[in-house]
């Protein structure tokens, strides 16, 4: 088991919609999310994915329970800057992130804001230029770049801060198939080669096949966590009509026309191995 690195304790968050009117958004939610893990978080709309994650960097405070981030209580104003230090966020809406008028401003925004040396702040811009593959780019206007490099930069900017985690808020949900894959290639390495923490919300049950863990919302709660060979295929999360991994779906209809194949086929390797295996 991990060291913790996010935990909640019974949380719930209201909102007060313009009429007055209360909307429970989360309803009792108790995780852990240690150090390092590559965390999927999948559900309906509505359900309160964006919610909950939002609680991560104390955006959000809880309406009732508690949210640790590094043994840090998120709902002390005293460690709010340090929170959000510690985790930063990605958003769907690689438009709305850019805030500067070159790459290399962009990227150095968080870390000017938190006060840090110039000296230092070159230090991390370039690094976190490399880490992402943007060097080329990084005197070149934000706004003149692809949605998947746009999204590589709102990472590096992300990662200037020095996360020990960052929260993927659907970040390829507005982009085509290979800005999907550039990103999602930068997502898995960040995590793989420098431990960080992943929490990936996503719609495409491909991508939640990726992560080691799936947690499932509905309704504000938590109704399912764990690997994706278990959850995905689970009937009851089936019900919630996210749809399946494209290999999952392929394995289903190849086993409705009798080829026999195992459950938890989730990636076309997988598919692929376990069809070399049947027609051997
Ligand atoms: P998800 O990210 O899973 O789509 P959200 O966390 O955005 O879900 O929303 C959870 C619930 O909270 C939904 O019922 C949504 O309508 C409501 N909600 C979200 N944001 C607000 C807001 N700013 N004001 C009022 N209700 C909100
Ligand atoms: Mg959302």
């Amino acid at each position: 088991m991990p060291i913790p690195f996010i935990q909640t304790r019974a949380l719930e968050y209201t909102y007060t919609a313009e009429d007055g009117q209360a909307i429970s958004a989360l309803r009792g939610i108790d995780l852990t999310v240690g150090r390092g893990e590559f965390v999927a978080l999948i559900g309906p709309n509505g359900s309160g994915k964006s919610t909950l994650a939002r609680h991560f960097n104390a955006l959000l405070l809880p309406t009732a329970g508690e949210v640790w981030v590094d043994g840090l209580l998120t709902s002390d104003p005293r460690h709010v800057q340090a929170v959000r230090q510690r985790v930063g966020m990605v958003f769907q809406n690689p438009d709305n992130q850019i805030v500067a008028g070159t790459v290399e401003e962009d990227v150095a925004f968080g870390p000017e804001n938190l006060g840090v040396p110039a000296a230092e702040i070159r230090r991390r811009v370039d690094e976190a230029l490399e880490v992402v593959g943007m060097t080329a780019y990084r005197h070149h206007p934000p706004h003149m770049l692809s949605g998947g490099q746009k999204q590589r930069v709102a990472i590096a900017g992300a990662l200037a801060t020095r996360p020990d985690c960052i929260v993927f808020d659907e970040p390829t949900s507005m982009l085509d198939a290979e800005g999907r894959r550039q990103v999602l290639q930068t997502v898995q390495r960040l995590n793989a080669e420098r431990g960080l923490t992943v929490i990936l919300i996503t719609q495409n049950m491909d991508e939640a096949a990726l992560a080691r863990r799936v947690l499932v919302m509905d309704g504000g709660r938590i109704v399912r966590d764990g690997p994706p060979e278990e959850v995905l295929e689970a009937p009851e999360v089936e019900g919630l009509g996210l749809g399946r991994p494209f290999a999952a779906e392929v394995a289903r209809r190849l086993r409705e026309r009798g080829i026999p194949l195992p459950p938890g086929l989730l990636t076309v390797e997988a598919l692929a191995a376990a069809l070399r295996c049947t027609f051997r």
